[in-house]
C-alpha cells in the first residue's frame, strides 16, 4: 500500500502515521522528520532546510525532491510506504506521480482554531521524538525530556497555516480528480480518527 498523508501542521498525520505503521507495517517517510535529524547531525542538507523552517517556510522543491526520490529508491519494504508532509506543492505531486503509483491519499480534515491551539501546546521527546503536550512534565512514551519545537511558536504556526492554505492545499483539489482522495475529520482522540482511517482503507480494499 502506497499513501500520502495530506493535512495542515497539526492535524495528526505524525501520529496516525505511526499507528499505521503498526498495524500495516509500512515505513514512515516524513520529510520533517528527515529535515530534524539533518538538523541534528549539522549536515549541509538540515543547515540549509533551517532556513526555511524556522520561518515557517517551505524548503525549495528541488531539495526535497531529490530527497524524497532517494527515500523511495532505498526503500526495502515489500508492504509499503506512506508520505507524511509530501508532497506540499503541485511540482512535488507531478514528481511523486513520475515515480510512484498511490493507492490513496488521506486527508486530515481540522479547522485553524484547533490547530492553533494543538501547537501551542504541542511538545516532543528529545529521546524518542514522540508528540504529547503541555499536560506532561515528562515523555509518557519513554520518561525522556520534553521541548517545544522551534516552529511551534506561535508566530511561525501562523506562517505555516498561511503556507498550507496558499500551496499544499491545491493539492486536495490534485488528487480529488484522480479518485485517490480520502477525507477524513481528524477532530477527536487519536483514537477515533484511526478508526475512520482503517474503515475507509479496509473498506477500499475489498
Ligand atoms: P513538518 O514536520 O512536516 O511540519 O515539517 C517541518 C518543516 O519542514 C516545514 O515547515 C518545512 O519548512 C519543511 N518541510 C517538510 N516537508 C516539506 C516539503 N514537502 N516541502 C517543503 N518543505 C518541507
Amino acid at each position: 500500500m502506497k499513501l500520502v498523508l495530506l493535512g495542515a501542521p497539526g492535524a495528526g498525520k505524525g501520529t496516525q502515521a505511526s499507528f499505521l505503521k503498526n498495524k500495516y507495517n509500512l515505513a514512515h517517510i516524513s520529510t520533517g522528520d528527515i529535515f530534524r535529524a539533518n538538523l541534528k547531525n549539522n549536515t549541509p542538507l538540515g543547515i540549509e532546510a533551517k532556513k526555511f523552517m524556522d520561518n515557517g517556510q517551505l524548503v525549495p522543491d528541488n531539495i526535497v525532491m531529490n530527497m524524497v526520490g532517494n527515500e523511495i529508491e532505498n526503500l526495502n519494504n515489500n508492504n509499503g510506504f506512506m508520505l507524511d508532509g509530501f508532497p506540499r506543492t503541485i511540482p512535488q505531486a507531478e514528481f511523486l506521480e513520475k515515480i510512484v503509483k498511490l493507492d490513496a491519499v488521506i486527508l486530515f480534515h481540522v479547522p485553524d482554531e484547533e490547530i492553533i491551539r494543538r501547537l501551542t501546546s504541542r511538545r516532543m521527546c528529545k529521546n524518542c521524538g514522540s508528540i504529547t503536550d503541555n499536560n506532561h512534565d515528562k515523555c509518557p512514551s519513554c520518561g525522556g525530556e520534553l521541548f517545544t519545537r522551534d516552529d511551534d511558536r506561535e508566530d511561525v504556526i501562523k506562517s505555516r497555516l498561511k503556507v498550507f492554505h496558499e500551496q499544499t492545499e491545491q493539492l486536495i483539489e490534485f488528487y480529488r480528480k484522480k479518485n485517490l482522495l480520502i477525507e477524513i475529520n481528524a477532530s477527536g482522540s487519536p483514537e477515533e480518527i484511526f478508526a475512520r482511517v482503517v474503515g475507509f482503507l479496509d473498506h477500499d480494499k475489498n
